[in-house]
Parts: C-alpha cells; sequence; structure tokens
C-alpha cells in the first residue's frame, strides 16, 4: 500500500509540473497556432506573428517552457509533440468548456417495451440518453463529448453516438481502455438472489442503480487499471466483438453494421440474458428479432459459443 502511495504522490507531481506549464493563455495559444500550421511546424517570427505577441522577450520565455515536452526545435522552427497533440484533442473534445444540450430528436427506431418512437437527448451532464418519451424506458445511455456534437446535424449526432459508443465497448471488452491505452479487467457478474434478497458485488455499487441496464440479471464489469475508466456494459455487446458470431447473425437477418446499438434487442432487451451458471459464471444470450431461433453461451472468460 505505501509503494501504491508513493506511485500515486510522484504521478501526481510529475503531472502536476505539466499541467503547470500548460496553465498559461500565451502557452496554449503557442500550441493551437501550430496545431493549425501545416505540419504542424512554424519557424520562430510566424509563430510569434500568429499568437500576435509582441514582447520578444516573454514570447521566448513561454516558448522555452513548452519545448522538449509540448514542442521541438528543429532546423526550420517549432513543431508540436505528441504529447502537445493531446492536449489539443483533450481540450477540443469539449469537456472543459463547453455544455450543449441536443434534442430531444426522434429516431426511427422504436420502443422494444410500448413501441412508441424512441428519442435521443443529450444533456450538460455529458450523458447521451436513448429513452421512450412514453413509457419512460432507458434504451440506452453512455458519456458522449460536446465534440461530438459540434459540426453535425441531428441525424449525424446520432450516428457517432452509436459507432463511438460500440467502438469504446469493443475496446474495453478486449481488455484495452479506450481512454489511456491501459489494461482493463473484465468480469463477467450478475446479481445473486437470496431469499429475495440481492447480494450481488454490483448491487453494493451505488452507481449501479443508475445504470441503464440494471434490470439486465448480467453484464460485463470492466475496471480499467490505469485510469478512472470503470463501467458496466452489456453481455450481448461481447456477441459483436467475435466476427463467426456476427457472421450467423447476419444469416439470421440481423444486420449488426445497419442496426443501432438500442435496436438490438440482444444488447438492451434484458429478456434475452439468462445465467444458467455462477461458478464459474456462464451466462444465455438470445437473439429476440432472429428469423430463426438462436442462442449464444457467453463464459466467465469471454468466449462465445453458439448453444446448440
Ligand atoms: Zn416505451
Ligand atoms: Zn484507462
Amino acid at each position: 500500500m505505501a509503494s501504491e502511495q508513493s506511485d500515486r504522490t510522484q504521478v501526481a507531481t510529475d503531472a502536476e509540473s505539466a499541467f503547470m506549464t500548460l496553465s498559461n493563455n500565451l502557452r496554449l495559444e503557442i500550441l493551437l497556432a501550430l496545431w493549425d500550421a501545416p505540419g504542424f511546424s512554424l519557424s520562430f517570427s510566424e509563430l510569434r506573428k500568429k499568437v500576435g505577441e509582441r514582447d520578444s522577450g516573454s514570447f521566448t520565455y513561454h516558448l522555452s517552457e513548452l519545448q522538449d515536452q509540448f514542442v521541438a526545435k528543429t532546423d526550420d522552427g517549432y513543431e508540436l509533440q505528441y504529447p502537445g497533440h493531446r492536449v489539443l484533442d483533450a481540450i477540443q473534445s469539449g469537456v472543459f468548456h463547453d455544455q450543449v444540450t441536443v434534442g430531444p430528436v426522434e429516431l426511427d427506431e422504436d420502443c422494444r417495451e410500448c413501441g412508441e418512437q424512441l428519442t435521443f437527448e443529450y444533456d450538460t451532464d455529458y450523458i447521451a440518453r436513448i429513452r421512450c418519451p412514453d413509457c419512460g424506458n432507458r434504451a440506452l445511455e453512455w458519456p458522449f463529448d460536446p465534440g461530438g456534437i459540434a459540426d453535425r446535424d441531428n441525424d449525424a449526432i446520432v450516428a457517432a453516438f452509436d459507432r463511438r459508443t460500440e467502438l469504446i465497448w469493443s475496446c474495453a471488452l478486449d481488455g484495452i481502455c479506450p481512454f489511456c491505452a491501459g489494461p482493463v479487467d473484465r468480469e463477467l457478474t450478475s446479481r445473486v438472489h437470496e431469499q429475495g434478497a440481492c447480494i450481488g458485488v454490483i448491487e453494493q455499487l451505488e452507481r449501479y442503480d443508475e445504470y441503464f441496464a440494471r434490470d439486465h440479471p448480467a453484464v460485463v464489469a470492466v475496471d480499467c487499471e490505469r485510469c478512472s475508466f470503470y463501467s458496466f456494459i452489456p453481455v450481448g455487446v461481447v456477441l459483436l466483438t467475435r466476427p463467426a458470431v456476427t457472421g450467423q447473425l447476419h444469416e439470421a437477418d440481423i444486420d449488426v453494421q445497419e442496426t443501432p446499438l438500442w435496436d438490438l434487442g440482444f444488447v438492451v432487451d434484458s429478456d434475452a440474458v439468462t445465467v444458467q451458471q455462477r461458478d464459474p459464471m456462464c451466462v444465455e444470450v438470445s437473439i429476440p428479432d432472429a428469423t430463426e431461433s438462436v442462442a449464444f453461451t457467453v463464459k466467465e472468460s469471454l468466449t462465445v459459443t453458439t448453444k446448440d
């Protein structure tokens, strides 16, 4: 524990020095100017002109503070480095300075509970919500960045949310953190009912009550060993990450490429998920909209087999 604490202290100290370096308007303007430039590179005088700094001493000082980590000196001038790109990417995601709302936007897909039209909504808590305005069914909810809203019409926003959520889920289910690239622990986990009381591990987490798929009998818990990414993913999403399975689904008339996540019954429908065995965990996922009866077995190791 002591070494974990000192590791954390060291990380905080290193990060503090990087954040301190960036906590200056002129320095951020220098990064933005290089980002705008062809080849992410400008000569000293071009760069100074771009940021419009009259005081040469001040400009030189702030540029030198960025050097070696965010900006490199080259034969032609100054060039943005990978950490500089990542700082700008984080800024452009909009999560630090943008608060936007969208919707409700009516979608083409219907609520699986009551048949009414589903809607997409995006709020200032950075969560995109696909829900039914009629019965309140929460089909799918996941964080989305304001960068996903800018420069897109409503149809494109909804499509981007669907695609990005699937990419994040697939990446995490493959054990790679979509945010920091660190290793992700994955655990097929279920609610345990004993004498009417739920005593599963996930029941102890307050956040789980907020989770849109909290009524599913099993979910995959994902937890990054490195950053704060921690969440639950519907078990049916595991099927989407297995080409052999998506091939079989295609034969049963389920087009996983064309159908948004919230219209895939095996992803969002709690009735499609059945816990077969608890130790080790084994879950059956049926395919509600298939033209023929198909079901898959997902094991603790997240291997998928066709159910006979
Ligand atoms: Zn409904
Ligand atoms: Zn991570």
